[in-house]
């Protein structure tokens, strides 16, 4: 049995499934409490996320304005704490009400017991299969602190950008922007935006392998972008590692490519799930011999 929200981070294999596929296709935002600092906001699993994200945006709420433009639905966001320009949804969940498969009950999980990590959840790995994700709840507040991702904060500056009121509408005006210049946007009229967003995450590293890293990369003349502090550790750019082992935007490999707009974004050109994960294995093994870093693979294949 599985569990579909909006499909976008996972990838059929060519034979299909052989099994039960229940989509949630539950809507609906409630307002649970108001407080001293902002709103807790019920949204059901199966709501359209950006959706979920305008609706908390127009009220002027924030905290979930960096996600949007994120396809999906309300209850994929725990799944592997979806994150975009400085924001994660870790920040924000209060709870994740779910129908425990094991025990045959429907449960509450508080955020600070659900395991997030970048890109990961007990839901996306230890358990997964266990729950099945209802509802989620977040905290929103009133009152909304900067951007903190360079690109976004050069964004805002721009005066068509600068003048929008109020802050949380601004940031997601910026948000769309940079997304739909990268095709991360999903349109049917833009063939790069035929993926599964980033198909590879970051490699985090500790300081000793990402001085080992940097150096490696010094002898072959490359600079690499400055390292995101992730806790103790560091997250390299994988977009920087895919286009400096020689998978350049644009490239073709028959039914799937390189998007032409961002190295880390594999598109369907048409093709089989074999031809996308055959071309995900060729840059995989090049990093890894080029680089010694084993990137990882974002979406789910399903089989
Ligand atoms: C163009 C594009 C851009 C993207 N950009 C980003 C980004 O910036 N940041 C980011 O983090 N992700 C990004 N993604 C990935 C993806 O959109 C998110 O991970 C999203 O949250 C997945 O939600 P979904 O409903 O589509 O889940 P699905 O793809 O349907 O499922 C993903 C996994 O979650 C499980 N699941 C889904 N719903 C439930 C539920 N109710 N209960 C239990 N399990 C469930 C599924 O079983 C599966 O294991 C992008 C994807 C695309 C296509």
């Amino acid at each position: 049995m599985r569990i579909l929200g909006g499909g976008s981070n996972v990838i059929f294999s060519d034979a299909g499934f052989r099994g039960l596929v229940i989509r949630v296709a539950t809507r609906g935002i409630e307002l649970e409490r108001e407080t001293n600092h902002g709103s807790e906001l019920r949204v059901q699993a199966g709501h359209e996320w950006d959706a979920f994200v305008e609706h908390c945006v127009r009220a002027n709420l924030s905290g979930v304005e960096c996600l949007s433009g994120i396809p999906g639905t309300a209850g994929g966001v725990p799944i592997q704490n979806v994150g975009a320009y400085g924001q994660e949804a870790k920040e924000t969940i209060v709870s994740v009400r779910v129908y425990d498969r094991n025990a045959k009950s429907i449960i509450s999980i508080p955020g600070t017991e659900c395991e997030f990590g970048y890109r990961t959840s007990r839901f996306k790995h230890r358990e997964a299969g266990r729950f099945i994700i209802l509802d989620v709840l977040f905290a929103l507040r009133n009152d909304s602190s900067p951007p903190r991702y360079p690109e976004l904060i050069t964004k805002m500056q721009d005066p068509a950008i600068s003048g929008i009121s109020p802050h949380p509408l601004a940031v997601r005006t910026a948000v769309l922007s940079l997304r739909k210049a990268k095709s991360m946007v999903h349109s049917a009229e833009d063939p790069d935006s035929i993926s599964c967003g980033s198909f590879f995450t970051n490699p985090v590293l500790d300081a000793e392998s990402l001085a080992k890293l940097e150096a490696k990369m010094k002898s072959s003349g490359l600079t690499m972008p400055r390292a995101y502090p992730d806790g103790h550790n560091f997250k390299v750019s994988a977009a920087f590692l895919v286009e400096n082992a020689g998978f350049h935007k644009g490239l073709v490999r028959g039914g799937a490519g390189v998007s032409t707009k961002h190295a880390l974004a594999l598109i369907n050109r048409g093709g089989t799930a074999a031809d996308l994960l055959s071309l995900a294995d060729e840059i995989k093994g090049e990093v890894l011999s080029r680089f010694g870093i084993q990137l990882e693979m974002e979406p789910e294949y399903i089989v």
